[in-house]
C-alpha cells in the first residue's frame, strides 16, 4: 500500500470534505501523490467521495481501532495480551498463522481496521470494511492436544455473546457450530485454525470478524442474509470498548475451556442457541441434507439432530446448519 494512503484515510476519518490541497500540504506532498494514495486505497474496496472542488470524503465518519482503548476496555486482564493493530491486513488469522508457527507469543491478538482477504470455512471468504467491522485474530496456545480442542469454537461463540449482551445487544444469538446471529440472520463469523500435535501441545489461532457497520456494496457481496450491529442496536456500539469486551470474556472463557474443555459452558451455550428445539437442515459438503430437530450439544461440540431415521450426531468438520423454514 502506497505510505501515505492510511494517513489520509485517518484524516477523512471524521466524514466531512477535505480537499486535494489541504492534505498535499498538511503532508508536505503534491496533489497528484495525494491523488495515487486515494486510488490505493479505492483500489482497497475503501469507498471514498470525490467532489471536484470540494475533495475527498467518505461516506460517514468512522473510528478507528486504536491499541490504547481496547487495553483500557479489556480492565485487569489486559496484562494477558500482546496486542497488535495493523492499518491493513489480507487476513489477520493468516498473519498469525503465520507468527505462531514462528514461535509468536500465547494470547497475541492481532487486529486490523481495513481486512481485504478474509476468510471463512472451507474457502470460503469473510467481506469487510474500513470502520464498518471488527476484525481480529487471537493465538491461544494450549498443553493439551489438537484432538482435545473440540468444542473450542463454540467455547469462543459463548465468550462473543456475552460481550455483545453487555453491550447491550440482547437479540444476538448463537448458531452451531461457529456464528453469531441476530433475527437468524449472521452478525459475526468464528473461524479457528490449529496447529500442533494431536497429543500436545497445540495452538488455536481464533478469527472473530464481526458487523459493525456495512455499506450497501459490501453486504452485496454476501451471499447469506447479513446484519451489522448499527441497523440491529439502538445502542451506539464503540468498536473499541466491543473488542475489549470480548478479549476479557475470551480470557475467562479460554482458560476454563483449558481445564474443563467445553463441558462448563455447554448450558450457556444452549440457552444461546438459536435452533435449539427448532427444525434444521443439516448441509452435507457432498449436496445431501438430513432434516431434524436440533435437540442437544455434547461436550464435544458435536450437534444432536432428532431425524426420522432416530438421534443423529454431526460434527462441525464439513457440516452446515440451517434453519428450515418450509
Ligand atoms: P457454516 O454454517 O458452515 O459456518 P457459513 O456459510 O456461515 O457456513 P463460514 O465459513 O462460517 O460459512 O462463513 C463464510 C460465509 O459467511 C461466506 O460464505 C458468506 O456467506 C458469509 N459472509 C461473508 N462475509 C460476511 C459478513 N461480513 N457478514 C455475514 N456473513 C458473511
Amino acid at each position: 500500500m502506497n505510505a501515505l494512503t492510511f494517513p489520509i484515510l485517518r484524516m477523512l476519518t471524521d466524514g466531512k470534505f477535505h480537499s486535494g490541497e489541504a492534505i498535499a500540504s498538511h503532508f508536505k506532498t503534491s496533489r497528484a501523490t495525494v491523488w495515487n494514495a486515494v486510488q490505493d486505497a479505492e483500489a482497497l474496496g475503501v469507498e471514498i467521495f470525490s467532489v471536484r472542488g470540494r475533495g475527498y470524503k467518505l461516506p460517514r465518519a468512522i473510528i478507528l481501532l486504536d491499541e490504547q482503548s481496547i487495553l483500557n476496555a479489556i480492565g485487569e486482564q489486559r496484562a494477558w495480551f500482546k496486542l497488535e493493530v495493523h492499518d491493513h491486513l489480507e487476513s489477520t488469522n493468516s498473519y498469525l498463522m503465520k507468527k505462531a508457527s514462528a514461535g509468536g507469543a500465547h494470547a497475541t491478538c492481532i487486529v486490523a481496521n481495513l481486512q481485504t482477504k478474509g476468510r471463512g470455512r472451507r474457502g470460503r471468504s469473510w467481506q469487510a470494511g474500513l470502520g464498518a467491522s471488527l476484525t481480529f485474530s487471537l493465538l491461544w496456545r494450549f498443553q493439551c492436544g489438537a484432538s482435545a480442542l473440540s468444542g473450542l469454537s463454540l467455547a469462543v461463540g459463548v465468550a462473543l455473546i456475552r460481550a455483545l449482551h453487555e453491550a447491550g445487544v440482547s437479540e444476538a444469538q448463537l448458531k452451531w457450530p461457529n456464528d453469531v446471529l441476530i433475527g437468524g440472520e449472521k452478525l459475526a463469523g468464528i473461524l479457528i485454525e490449529l496447529q500442533g500435535d494431536m497429543e500436545g501441545p497445540s495452538a488455536a489461532v481464533i478469527g472473530v470478524g464481526i458487523n459493525l457497520n456495512l455499506p450497501s456494496n459490501i453486504k452485496q457481496q454476501i451471499d447469506q442474509p447479513a446484519i451489522d450491529l448499527n441497523s440491529a442496536s439502538t445502542k451506539n456500539i464503540n468498536a473499541n470498548e466491543l473488542l475489549g469486551a470480548v478479549l476479557k470474556h475470551l480470557a475467562a472463557v479460554l482458560s476454563d475451556f483449558e481445564q474443563n474443555g467445553f463441558a462448563n459452558v455447554r448450558g450457556e451455550w444452549l440457552k444461546h442457541h438459536a435452533y435449539h428445539l427448532k427444525p434444521v437442515r443439516m448441509l452435507h459438503p457432498d449436496g445431501r441434507e438430513t432434516t431434524g430437530t436440533a435437540i442437544d450439544v455434547a461436550e464435544d461440540g458435536i450437534l444432536l439432530v432428532k431425524t426420522a431415521l432416530g438421534e443423529q450426531r454431526f460434527s462441525s468438520g464439513e457440516i452446515s446448519l440451517r434453519a428450515n423454514v418450509s
